[in-house]
């Protein structure tokens, strides 16, 4: 089969997204296509990778457990590289290439939801996990001056923050009240909020009229942060933006076309997500 085709590498098999996303955009731009899961065990994972292209594959997206080893068996970006994992594989100059398109998805998203977001003051980022990895290389890569890194477990937050010397500074949950007023931007990267999780002890009244909040938790779409910012009539960014965002990368890198994230393909994920 000659048709160009990118899968989702995971064990085991998730259920993704990312399958919809990608087979919208073969079809919107008349491409021949495919786009599928592969459940492929940690100890195959090299041996699969080193022969993605005998497959057909064009590049692939990678998730748990097998971003860790993307990154050690392919020549990563500074992105990928920064963030310490790598979720999509391409081909480039002959040789195997990786990058994490969630730090693009991130700030594409927030461009797109909130389009005047202040890039060049204080930020608030909640969560020091993979995902604040993004978030913080992201805002820092847009220029934000300083950032506010708070978490639970402080010295996740301070492995996190210490490349960036002095403009990602570790704030404890009780400092929060007293940065507030400077913050242009608070973002949620912890899994607080998500459906079965407690919700994110956040209290958006603190929040300056014109500050952005963004929440990457996706299940539910709006979650209890997001729901009391709109309320404040604050602008917002929510997790399935940032789901969608960072699929663009990909699709570009594999089938050559630079892809829209439209209303209609968020309805067709969201239409997924409220069903599952
Ligand atoms: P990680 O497991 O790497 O990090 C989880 C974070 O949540 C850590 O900061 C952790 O703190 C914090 N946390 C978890 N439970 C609690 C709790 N009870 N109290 C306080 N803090 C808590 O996860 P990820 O960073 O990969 O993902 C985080 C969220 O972001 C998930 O909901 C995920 O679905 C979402 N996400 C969304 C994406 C999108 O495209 N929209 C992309 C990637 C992730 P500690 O370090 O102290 O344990």
């Amino acid at each position: 089969n000659a048709d160009p085709a990118a899968c989702l590498i995971g064990w085991p098999a998730a259920h993704s997204r990312s399958p919809i996303i990608h087979k919208y955009w073969l079809k919107q731009f008349g491409i021949a296509g495919d786009y599928r899961i592969e459940a492929v065990e940690p100890a195959a994972f090299a041996d699969f990778i080193g022969s993605l292209a005998a497959r057909g594959y064009r590049g692939a997206n990678v998730t748990i457990p097998h971003k860790e080893q993307a990154l050690a068996l392919s020549t990563p970006d500074a992105r990928a590289r920064a963030v310490g994992a790598a979720n999509t594989l391409y081909f480039a100059n002959g040789g195997l290439h990786s990058t994490n398109t969630d730090v693009e998805g991130f700030i594409g998203n927030l461009d797109a939801s909130a389009p005047d977001w202040n890039a060049d003051g204080e930020a608030v980022v909640l969560g020091a996990g993979g995902s604040a990895r993004a978030v913080v290389f992201g805002l820092i890569e847009r220029g934000v001056a300083r950032i506010h890194l708070v978490n639970r477990s402080r010295d996740r937050a301070q492995a996190l923050a210490q490349p960036y010397g002095e403009r990602v500074r570790v704030a404890a949950w009780d400092d929060v009240g007293a940065i507030l007023p400077k913050a242009g931007l608070v973002v949620n990267t912890t899994s607080l909020g998500m459906k079965g999780q407690p919700s994110l002890p956040f209290d958006v009244s603190a929040l300056r009229a014109d500050a952005a909040v963004a929440d990457l938790v996706y299940v539910p779409l709006e979650t209890a942060l997001l729901r009391a910012a709109k309320a404040r009539g604050l602008r917002t960014a929510d997790g399935l933006g940032m789901l969608l965002h960072q699929a663009v990368r990909g699709f570009e890198l594999w089938f050559g076309k630079r892809p829209q994230v439209t209303p209609e393909l968020r309805a067709l994920v969201e239409a997924d997500l409220t069903s599952a």
